[in-house]
């Protein structure tokens, strides 16, 4: 066999790399053509559709993978989605390998009494509205005066500033009017973030709690009570670069004085919770249990609980993985079964030709760069399974183009993404700002054309 059509499934960050570093490897000896499908009418996944807007760096990211993507050696089919548009029947008729790399778009779950509550909301959810993802409703009911937020880790910590922050210092960012407008309506006063253990077991990164701690107009409060450290803490502290930065970040604070900002962003830690407090089916507030430090920095009930009154809960407790059409799930992981991205069956046995890569293969844990080396484990055995590979009946590229458009799918391809594109820089440039993003489908489409 003198070429590999390999399928990879997901344009984020994991898929792209995959693409790549395949083609890019020395240890393959044969030749590759590329297709790569998402079902979103744009490329790049999370880093679009889930890295907060004000955050322009890591938004910068999308530079290297349209580098990849522009060198015109991965074919990329937008708005395509498989189980619906492209079956895996469908793959193994045009392909001799597919890579999922679906990744993670849905919250976990938090199984606490009140959950289910009217203003009871998972951080995903409220991502994927400033965020403009287009499969998700246009509106965002911001009507809070008092939030919390449950979770200690950078999307906890992403959706508390972004509801918090002015929304005139969102303005230069890439959202549409559409969240601009909703953000501008929101009365919050205060958002309350609640984490389990205390700061040196707190899940965040350094520059993220940083700029937590220093938000224009916003006063960033801790509590003393909530500086608790153990053995396990220090050990932490003594022996972890990030843990010291982060404690000494959280320390500074204890000692700065708040300047009286219209909006405050309360840091609580030891604080479990445990009910969303409702009335009439609405959310009135969060009960939490207070913890103490186990000696090894985990932690343990005390016994005694809080109530703070806020109208809305939004709960950053982890992204969870959805189930693929005739792929192996672990319901419990949110994952792909698999071994180093190959995927197995139920009784543990690869699946000749399917691979697995990025979140939907490690679970939702993770930056953008782990991705990378999750690919390349992946793609090592993709290689490595040569003689595993499906034998398609129909592997001419044109092939899959024709069984597409048969099905009347309008395929965004990258020259229409390039289109795409231009039309959102140039709805930024006409307001000063780099880029502002379509969020209808039908926009898409009209741009595509
Ligand atoms: C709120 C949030 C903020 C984050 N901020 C940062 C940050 O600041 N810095 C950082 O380094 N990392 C950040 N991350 C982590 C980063 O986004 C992930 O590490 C990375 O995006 C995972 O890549 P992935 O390709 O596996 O999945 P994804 O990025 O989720 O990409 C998966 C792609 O698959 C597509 N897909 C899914 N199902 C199908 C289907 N059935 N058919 C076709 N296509 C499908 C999806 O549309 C998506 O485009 C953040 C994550 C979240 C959730």
């Amino acid at each position: 066999m003198s070429k590999l059509r390999l399928a990879i499934i997901g344009a984020g960050p994991a898929g792209i790399y995959a693409a790549d570093l395949l083609i890019k490897s020395e240890l393959r000896d044969f030749d590759v053509s590329i297709d790569l499908f998402d079902l979103l009418p744009a490329p790049y996944g999370l880093v679009r559709y889930g890295v907060a807007p004000d955050h322009p760096r890591i938004k910068g990211i999308i530079r290297a993978l349209y580098e990849v993507l522009d060198r015109g050696d991965i074919r990329f089919f937008g708005n395509v989605e498989y189980g619906k548009d492209i079956t895996l029947e469908d793959l193994k008729q045009h392909y001799n390998a597919v890579i999922f790399a679906t990744g993670a778009i849905r919250d976990a779950n938090l199984n606490i009494p009140g959950i289910g509550l009217d203003g009871s909301y998972g951080a995903a959810d409220f991502v994927n509205w400033y965020d403009a993802h287009p499969d998700f409703p246009a509106t965002w009911p911001l009507n809070a005066k008092e939030i919390a937020v449950i979770g200690n880790g950078n999307v906890a910590l992403d959706v508390a500033r972004v509801l918090a922050k002015l929304p005139e210092d969102m303005l230069s960012t890439d959202i549409p009017a559409h969240v601009y407008e909703g953000l501008k309506a929101s009365p919050v006063t205060d958002v309350h973030v609640f984490g389990r253990r205390g700061p040196a077991q707190v899940k965040f990164t350094p520059l993220e709690l940083r700029e937590a701690c220093h938000i224009e107009g916003v006063d960033t409060i801790v509590y003393d009570e909530d500086f608790q450290y153990d053995e396990g803490s220090q050990e932490a502290i003594d022996s972890n670069n990030q843990t010291r930065v982060m404690v000494n970040t959280l320390e500074q604070l204890r000692e700065e004085k708040q300047s009286g900002g219209k909006r405050r962003l309360h840091l609580h830690f030891m604080s479990a919770p445990v009910e969303v407090l409702g009335e009439n089916g609405k959310v009135v507030g969060l009960k939490i249990e207070r913890t103490k430090l186990d000696g090894h920095g985990g932690a343990v009930p005390t016994g005694e609980f809080r109530e703070y009154p806020v109208q809305a809960v939004y709960r950053a407790v982890g992204y969870f993985g959805s189930e693929l059409d005739q792929i192996p799930f672990d319901s419990k992981a949110g994952v792909i079964p698999n071994d180093g991205g190959r995927v197995l069956d139920q009784s543990g046995n690869q699946i000749p030709g399917v691979y697995a890569t990025g979140w939907i293969k490690r679970g939702p844990v993770g930056l953008i760069g782990h991705t990378k080396s999750d690919a390349l484990e992946t793609i090592g055995h993709v290689i490595g399974d040569r003689s595993l590979w499906w034998s398609p009946a129909n592997p001419e590229e044109s092939a899959v183009e024709d069984l597409l458009s048969q099905r009347g799918i309008e395929v965004i391809d990258w020259k229409a993404w390039l289109r795409i594109d231009e039309k959102e820089r140039s709805l930024g440039e006409a307001q000063g700002r780099e880029r502002i993003k379509l969020y209808e489908r039908s926009e898409f489409m009209a741009a595509a054309k």
